[in-house]
């Protein structure tokens, strides 16, 4: 007979790596802003795989390149040219305002690809000594999960146990020119930063900061490197969360989104004189710009062409901000929100963020919490605002309970 949820989740514990903490729901069905689990139980998708999925589940545009994908080609490896990648490149190098494109997998990789990238340049075009080059990053980052961005992450849960770790990585304040001033040098090759911090609960920096980070690395000759994995692709309302501040970084790291949701896409996307570095053998990756993902990526850069998805989330940004204010002294004691993204502080008399994510699930609104009593609002693009409305209502509601 069907498993049924609990089935399922029992299953995975003797079988699957325990480096996540899921909430109890199994989900066997999406659409749109709607999930479905084992027993036909409805939810409204308020978290969107950490804003992989900006368009929705299963965006009927985004589910037709990749059908009509799979029925022509799906992989070549880089070693032979697919009739895919050259029109992904191009409208993705547009829609940035840049000029290259390094097409990976996943988001880590593309951070990984763009230290690589950064540190090359360093030594071939600003004329660092061998071995030497730094790149400053921000405390409290969040960039992934491999040996070499652990290396420079602040959070010990993330570090303990995987020493050694890489040199090369300058930690300073996040939103702190002046700590930013003093940490570039001579051996800097990039600064590396989140617009906003996602994962360290939608850390929204000073306005100016954006600006004078851009001032200050060109200034200095050393690259500004923007990680946008989670902030770009229309979730705060534009497309690349830097054009709040109208700022072009020299190198853009791209994931969750591009993949619409379907297969991990993830790109660095820079100016000419900084990608050039690269040479034929020097960094590829056997997925990266396979056919498949060349047609999603390119579908969703025609979406995000549109600029409907940003308007949508700029506005209903509003419905979202009035609604959590709404709530301030409610059970929430401050949130910080661009566009369709927040970071909910919850009274932690209430409950842990996980505690609530739970009080959420079991009246139908899915959500993470980063961490203590914060938790995360980042619903898909797609969601109406009555949709939205109902969630602020359900979670007015379950914070009422507590
Ligand atoms: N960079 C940022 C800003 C992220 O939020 C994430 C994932 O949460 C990553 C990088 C890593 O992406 P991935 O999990 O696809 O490796």
């Amino acid at each position: 007979h069907a498993r049924t949820s609990a089935d399922l989740i029992r299953a995975e514990e003797p079988v699957l790596a325990h480096n996540y903490h899921p909430l109890p729901v199994v989900v066997a069905r999406a659409e749109g802003a709607w999930v479905e689990d084992v027993e036909g139980r409805r939810y409204l998708d308020m978290l969107a795989g950490y804003s992989a999925l900006n368009f929705g589940h299963r965006h009927p545009a985004l589910i037709q390149a990749a059908h009509d994908q799979l029925d022509r080609l799906t992989l070549t490896s880089r070693a032979f040219h697919n009739d895919r990648l050259a029109e992904f490149a191009e409208r993705l190098a547009a829609l940035a305002g840049l000029d290259m494109v390094l097409p990976m997998n996943t988001g880590a990789e593309a951070v990984e690809s763009g230290i690589k990238v950064a540190r090359k340049w360093a030594y071939d075009v600003k004329g660092v000594p061998d071995g030497q080059a730094t790149i400053v990053v921000a405390a409290d980052n969040f960039h992934g999960r491999t040996t070499t961005i652990v290396s420079f992450s602040t959070d010990e849960s993330a570090r303990a146990g995987f020493g050694p770790f890489t040199p090369g990585f300058r930690i300073v304040p996040y939103n702190d020119l002046a700590a930013l001033e003093e940490a570039v040098d001579e051996t800097t090759a990039a600064v590396l930063i989140e617009p906003i911090q996602g994962e360290a609960g939608v850390i929204i920096p000073d306005a100016g900061y954006l600006t004078g980070v851009r001032e200050l690395t060109r200034r200095k000759g050393c690259l500004f490197i923007a990680d946008e994995i989670q902030s770009g692709l229309g979730r705060t309302g534009r497309t690349l969360a830097v054009e709040h501040e109208s700022v072009v970084p020299d190198v853009l790291l791209l994931g969750k989104a591009l993949g619409g949701g379907i297969v991990p896409v993830s790109a660095v996307v820079a100016r000419r004189e900084v990608m050039g570095v690269l040479g034929p053998g020097e960094h590829g990756s056997t997925f990266g710009g396979n056919p498949l993902a060349a047609a999603v990526g390119t579908a969703v850069v025609e979406l995000l062409e549109t600029g409907e998805f940003q308007r949508r989330a700029d506005e209903l940004g509003v419905v979202l901000r009035e609604g959590l204010d709404a709530l301030r002294g409610h059970g929430v004691t401050g949130f910080r929100a661009r566009g369709l993204w927040a970071g909910v502080d919850v009274d932690p008399a209430l409950g842990s963020g996980r505690e609530i994510s739970e009080r959420l699930m079991r009246e139908g609104i899915l959500v993470k919490d980063t961490h203590g009593s914060t938790i995360r609002l980042a619903p898909p693009l797609t969601v109406t605002a009555d949709e939205l409305r109902s969630a602020l209502g359900t979670l007015e509601k379950v914070l009422g309970q507590a």
